[in-house]
C-alpha cells in the first residue's frame, strides 16, 4: 500500500473564457491567482492557477481556458463536484454574495454532517463550499471577503461513477480509508493529509457518461512531498498494473498521470519546487510566465492571449 499521498495537490478544469474565469476565481471566490502561464502542450491557451497566498498543495484550482470551448455535459466518469473548505457559519455570507453576483445553481444542504452550499462556476462547473470548524489553514484574504469566511483550500472532491468498486480499491491502495456512506455516496479520507483530505464516490449506475468540455474537470492531482516519494508511488502503481506516464516537469511541480478504472484522470504531483520558483511570493501570478522552451516565442504567445485583470 502507498503511504505517501498527502491529500489533493490541485484540480485542473477547462473553461471557455479566460477573463470570466479569472474574475470568478479571484473576485467572486477571492482566491489568489498564483500563476499565469500557458498550457505546456498548447501555448496558445493560458494555464491559470488560483489558490492560497503561496499556492499550497491542496488549495490550487487550475484552468485551461480554451476560447469559446463548448460546454461539457455532466455525467459519470468524472469529478462531479470540487469542494472548497470555509469556516463554520460562513455559508450565509457566501449565499448572499453569490446571490448578489448572479452565481447559478445555489443549493444549501448537508453532506456527512457538514453544511454545504453548491454552486456553479461560469461554465456550469460543479463546485461547493463545505463548512468546517477545524480547518487551520491560513486563507488568502481578498477584497470584500472577511477572514472568517475566506476559502481555506479544498475540502475534497466528489467523483460521479457508474460503479465505484474499482475506484474504492484504488483509493484504499493509495492510503485512503473508508469513512462512511450516505445514500449512494461513499466517503474516503486520507489520514495525516494537507486538509484537502476527502474523496466522495457517488455511485450513479443509470447516469450517462460525461461529455468533457468547458466546466468539466480535466484531471485531479494528489500531493506527495518530493520526487523521491513520487518515484516510489509510480513504482507501486505500475507494480499493481496501472499504466503511469514518465515523470514530467511542470516547472512548479513534477507530475505523473494515470487513467483510473472509473474514467477519472489522476495525477500525482510533488509539493516541490512550488510557485515561488520563478517569481517573488509578493508578486505571484502578476506576470505571464513561460516554460523556458517557449521564451523565444514570448511576443507571439502573448499577442495571442487576452490580457487579464490584475
Ligand atoms: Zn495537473
Amino acid at each position: 500500500m502507498i503511504k505517501d499521498i498527502k491529500g489533493l495537490h490541485h484540480v485542473t478544469s477547462m473553461a471557455s473564457d479566460a477573463r470570466q474565469n479569472n474574475c470568478f476565481f479571484t473576485n467572486t471566490l477571492g482566491l489568489r491567482r498564483v500563476k499565469q502561464t500557458v498550457n505546456f502542450d498548447d501555448p496558445s491557451v493560458y494555464h491559470l492557477y488560483y489558490g492560497d497566498g503561496t499556492g499550497s498543495a491542496g488549495t490550487v484550482m487550475t484552468y485551461f481556458p480554451f476560447p469559446n470551448m463548448m460546454l461539457g455535459r455532466p455525467g459519470v466518469g468524472e469529478v462531479g463536484e470540487t469542494q472548497f473548505s470555509v469556516p463554520k457559519g460562513s455559508l450565509k455570507f457566501w449565499q448572499d454574495r453569490f446571490t448578489m453576483q448572479g452565481v447559478d445553481g445555489l443549493e444549501l444542504d448537508t453532506v456527512f454532517g457538514a453544511n454545504r452550499l453548491r454552486f456553479m462556476g461560469p461554465d456550469g462547473d460543479g463546485l461547493a463550499l463545505i463548512e468546517s470548524s477545524d480547518d487551520t489553514r491560513a486563507p488568502w484574504v481578498a477584497d470584500g471577503i472577511p477572514d472568517d469566511a475566506a476559502i481555506r483550500g479544498f475540502a475534497g472532491a466528489r467523483f460521479s461513477l457508474h460503479d465505484t468498486t474499482a475506484t474504492e480499491e484504488l483509493l484504499s491502495f493509495m492510503g485512503y480509508q473508508r469513512a462512511g456512506k450516505e445514500g449512494d455516496v461513499t466517503r474516503f479520507v486520507i489520514p495525516n493529509g494537507n486538509g484537502a483530505d476527502t474523496i466522495d464516490l457517488a455511485a450513479l449506475p443509470k447516469t450517462p457518461f460525461a461529455r468533457p468540455g468547458a466546466g468539466s474537470v480535466h484531471h485531479i492531482a494528489f500531493a506527495v512531498d518530493n520526487r523521491e516519494k513520487q518515484l516510489e508511488v509510480r513504482k507501486a502503481l505500475m507494480d499493481t498494473g496501472y499504466q503511469v506516464t514518465p515523470v514530467i516537469d511542470r516547472d512548479y511541480f513534477w507530475a505523473i498521470y494515470f487513467r483510473t478504472p472509473g474514467g477519472v484522470l489522476f495525477e500525482v504531483a510533488t509539493n516541490e519546487p512550488g510557485f515561488n520558483r520563478d517569481e517573488d511570493t509578493a508578486h505571484l501570478g502578476e506576470a505571464l510566465k513561460l516554460p523556458s522552451r517557449y521564451e523565444d516565442y514570448r511576443d507571439e504567445i502573448q499577442a495571442n492571449l487576452v490580457p487579464l485583470a490584475a
